[in-house]
């Protein structure tokens, strides 16, 4: 695997980036500021918190960390979903055509199909896989999510940049699955990356967060006027929570891409799987890519079972994994993805590998395997 050229710096951004200089009797971080008011008269122009809604010091400090490792700025929103949203609202207008993934995460289409068509955006879809070898002429925003959610198939980020690019469109990246120490969109042409933080940035399973990054000034000023315009703004103590969830998150994806190489290794071709998708997986169909663009493998692995009965009765006989939606926590979980989203195979089982230890997690998976 290439080694990502700024794997270290990323490392110390998790731990550094945000936090204020030391002072002498100062605490390390930004503690949570609770305020909808701040002082203010006069003119209010130039200033950074004229109120609750336009800023608060603890999102900058998170936005600041998080800025840092996508290699832009970041703007902080109350969900994955709140930043999906905000960059398909703040840069679509009636007329335009969007391009979205058929196969990534479903609410930014349904979000797409059930608000944004009725403003006149023509909303198009197409599968994740080889969408770099298509035609991407005539739309004002592509959307990729790579590897896709819960498929987790591959597109090729800076080749489909460059082809929006000269149609003159923009591109959009969810970097979700992979978090900006997995893979730099922006560094690899997408002009936004969108991301849910919910997942393995937080990590701990107990908040919402999301954030859209980019490095054009005019696209940073359009999604920040949309967050003030439309109200959708994060607590500080949720940032708080995030930010000191994002200390470890480092230390934490090692260990759960670690575990997830060694599932996918270790069931691979299992007799009772009708497939099994991680690219890490020298043979899968993304792993060239994948070692190309991503700096890590992800952690994240899909299980297909022939059907939904044979899938639903090996969730049932794991114990330490937990049933649960979402990904990218502490706690290892899987999902029978099927349930939200009818286009998803009704066997598929998508697998997040928390930071247990790995043979723990190997023991489980390997008990319900010899129960089916
Ligand atoms: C979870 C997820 C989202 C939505 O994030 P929320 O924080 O749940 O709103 C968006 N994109 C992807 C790829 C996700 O996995």
């Amino acid at each position: 695997m290439t080694t990502h050229p700024t794997d270290r710096d990323s490392a110390i951004a998790c731990l550094h980036a945000g936090l204020p200089a030391p002072e002498r009797e100062t605490p390390f971080g930004v503690p949570p500021v609770f305020a909808s008011t701040y002082h203010l008269q006069g003119d209010p122009s130039g200033a950074v918190f004229p109120y609750g809604r336009d800023a608060n010091p603890t999102w900058i400090a998170l936005e600041e960390a998080l800025g840092a490792l996508e290699g832009g700025e970041a703007v902080l929103f109350p969900s994955g979903m709140a930043a999906a949203a905000a960059a398909l609202t703040s840069l679509l207008q009636s007329g335009d055509r969007v391009l979205l993934p058929q196969d990534g995460y479903h609410a930014v289409r349904y979000y797409a199909e059930s608000f944004l068509a009725r403003f006149g955006v023509v909303v198009d879809k197409r599968p994740t896989r080889g969408l770099e070898d298509s035609d991407l002429r005539g739309y004002r925003l592509v959307w990729v999510e790579t590897p896709c959610n819960p498929g987790l198939d591959l597109c090729d980020i800076a080749a489909v940049a460059e082809k929006v690019h000269r149609a003159g469109g923009l591109l959009v990246c969810d970097n979700t699955t992979m978090t900006p120490l997995g893979q730099r969109c922006l560094d690899l042409g997408a002009d936004l990356v969108v991301a849910s933080d919910t997942k393995a940035v937080n990590g701990h399973s107990d908040l919402l967060m999301g954030h859209v990054a980019a490095r054009d000034p005019a696209l940073l000023a359009g999604l920040r006027k949309w967050r003030k315009l439309s109200g959708s703004i994060v607590g500080p103590m949720e940032a708080w929570l995030c930010h000191r969830g994002l200390q470890t998150l480092e230390l934490r994806f090692e260990r759960m891409c670690r575990s997830a190489q060694a599932v996918a290794e270790r069931f691979a071709g299992h007799s009772k799987l009708e497939a099994l998708r991680y690219p890490g997986l020298p043979d899968d169909p993304g792993h060239a890519l994948a070692k190309r663009q991503m700096a890590r493998f992800g952690s994240l692995v899909s299980l297909t079972f022939s059907d939904q009965e044979r899938a639903l009765d090996f969730e049932a006989r794991l114990g330490l994994i937990f049933k649960a939606t979402s990904f990218g926590g502490t706690h290892s979980s899987i999902d029978w993805r099927y349930r939200w989203d009818d286009t998803a195979h009704p066997g598929l089982l998508r697998l997040s590998l928390g930071c247990e230890p790995t043979e723990a997690l190997l023991d489980d998976l390997e008990q319900a395997f010899g129960g089916l």
